[in-house]
């Protein structure tokens, strides 16, 4: 379907070399169909030790940690070769992701891609060294600078929800920082991590080992890169359960770990809002990619006067979002990764039944759908916080209100959940807003609609959401060491 990838099967990336996998090849599947898309190669351990290999040799002898402007030139020209090829790339994105094609205009694709303006920019600007002056410390003076450098081997491990975005949102500040990188993308989107090993290998001046790309059927690969002794970082998005083994896997060569996982985030609606339009807009996110974003706020709470208001004002909208051919430019709620991903949407599905919860609209798969991975976006009323579904993460398009008894009420609620990636405060008092924004414990939080999704703002997790931050400079600064020279004298 795309001239980027070989017709008999994409390509790995190691050591500048296009290059078969050591298992053969695997399938990669049009969600939307179901139909095998192609072909994506399927490394084996070999590949990625020899991945690994490549990545610290070009550390290691070559001039890359130390050449800012190169760096800098070599990220401009990965943005301008990806975006020469945007329209291939969107189509690839569309068909292997299931992305409705009007998110790839923003973050599931050109978005990303522009970004990478940024990282170039740090490479340029950042402050690599500080003089922190002349001092005396046991009495003998002495000049102190600060250094900043790259960590050394940096370990990429991604999921497919947003493969551009979150692939981008760690190539970008590890390369920029003068670290050179083994990247593993999901099982599910291999073609998407494919392409851009291509470009980067055939359209840019990126050196052979700087960046390696290894897609497999095989998640054992990730365990393996995340206990390499030859990987000096892991830099990890994905669940908060296979956070914690990555965790358990860089303790073995104590590894700096900086993972980006889970969310259950709640929109708050305060009294004073405008209560049907906030949870008509907290309906609406929801189903944005059939509901598989880490940060999509989940849990509806609303004023306990105004709860039948705002399940009547969500249902309305939810009801309104058809699940649809994701390549059609209306649709806003595409399929579900895979059949499995639909299985685990199901099972909680059965449980907000079995514990008393009220589908209020959707529940099941479409009827107007006979293939694909589908499901209807769906309301789950009348249960607690203290709910399976109120408190697990589902990953699909379903949402869970649940009445507030007034700001301090809802923190609490908020705050009542294993997760702090992201949240949404609705209100019109600034001083209650800001109350309220201080004691939710997140990474991130919207206000009235506002969007906290930029290249220089930083993103990330409180408590089991995760541990470290993605873009802006402390994005940047997690794939940095430091590094203090004293000069007597
Ligand atoms: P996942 O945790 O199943 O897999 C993520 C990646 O980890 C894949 O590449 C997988 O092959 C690899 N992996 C699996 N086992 C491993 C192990 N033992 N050691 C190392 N790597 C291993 O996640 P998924 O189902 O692909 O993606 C969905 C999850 O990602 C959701 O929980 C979502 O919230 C999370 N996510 C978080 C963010 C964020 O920025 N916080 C962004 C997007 C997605």
């Amino acid at each position: 379907m795309t001239s980027l990838l070989p017709a008999d099967g994409a390509r790995l990336l190691i050591g500048g070399k296009l290059v078969e996998g050591g298992d053969g090849v695997f399938a990669t599947i049009n969600p939307a169909t179901e139909e095998a898309l192609g072909q994506a190669a399927n490394a084996n351990a070999a590949d990625l030790d020899a991945a690994v290999t490549a990545a610290r040799t070009a550390f290691d002898q070559t001039d890359w940690s130390r050449d800012h402007a190169f760096r800098a030139h070599c990220l401009e020209q990965l943005r301008t070769a990806l975006q020469s090829h945007i329209e291939e790339l969107r189509e690839l994105t569309i068909a292997e992701a299931g992305a409705p094609a009007m998110f790839t205009r923003g973050p599931q694709l050109e978005g990303p891609v522009a970004d990478l303006a940024y990282s170039a920019s740090l490479a340029e600007t950042y402050s690599w060294e500080t003089d922190l002056g002349v001092a005396e410390p046991m009495g003998i003076k002495t000049r102190r600078v600060l250094r900043r450098e790259p960590v050394g081997v940096v370990g990429a491990i991604t999921p497919w929800n947003f493969p551009h975005q979150i692939t981008f949102a760690k190539l970008g500040p590890a390369l920029a920082a003068g670290n050179t990188v083994v990247f593993k993308p999901a099982p599910d989107t291999p073609w998407c991590a494919a392409a851009v090993g291509a470009i980067l290998a055939e359209e840019t001046d990126i050196p052979a080992g700087v960046v390696n790309i290894v897609t497999s059927a095989d998640h054992g690969l990730g365990a393996q890169l995340t206990e390499h002794p030859l990987v000096d970082l892991i830099s990890f998005t994905g669940s908060t359960q296979t956070g914690r083994a990555v965790m358990r896997g860089a303790a073995t060569t104590l590894k700096k770990a900086f993972l980006e996982l889970g969310g259950k985030s709640a929109f708050i609606v305060l009294d004073d809002a405008n209560i049907a339009g906030a949870c008509a807009v907290a309906a609406f996110s929801v189903c944005v990619h059939a509901g598989q974003g880490c940060a999509i706020t989940t849990r509806l709470l609303v004023p306990r006067a105004a709860y039948d208001e705002a399940v009547q004002a969500a249902a309305a909208t939810i009801a309104g979002i058809k699940p649809g051919n994701p390549a059609e430019s209306r649709t806003v709620c595409g399929p579900l990764i895979s059949e499995r991903q639909r299985a685990r949407v199901e099972r909680y599905l059965d449980i907000a039944r079995s514990e008393g919860g009220r589908i209020v609209v959707g529940g099941g798969r479409p009827k107007n759908q006979e293939r694909g991975f589908f499901i209807e976006p769906t309301l789950i009323a009348d249960v607690p916080n203290t709910a399976t579904v109120a408190r697990e993460e589902i990953f699909g398009p379903v949402l869970v209100v649940i009445p507030h008894d007034g700001d301090d009420d809802a923190i609490r609620l908020a705050n009542d959940s294993p997760y702090g990636l992201s949240g949404s405060v609705w209100g019109t008092d600034p001083d209650r807003i800001r109350r309220v924004t201080n004691g939710v414990r997140t990474g991130t939080l919207s206000v009235n609609g506002g969007v906290w999704y930029s290249a220089d703002a930083p993103f990330g997790g409180y408590k089991q959401s995760g541990i470290g931050r993605e873009m802006g400079v402390a994005g940047f600064e997690e794939y940095l060491e430091t590094k203090l020279i004293a000069t007597a004298g």
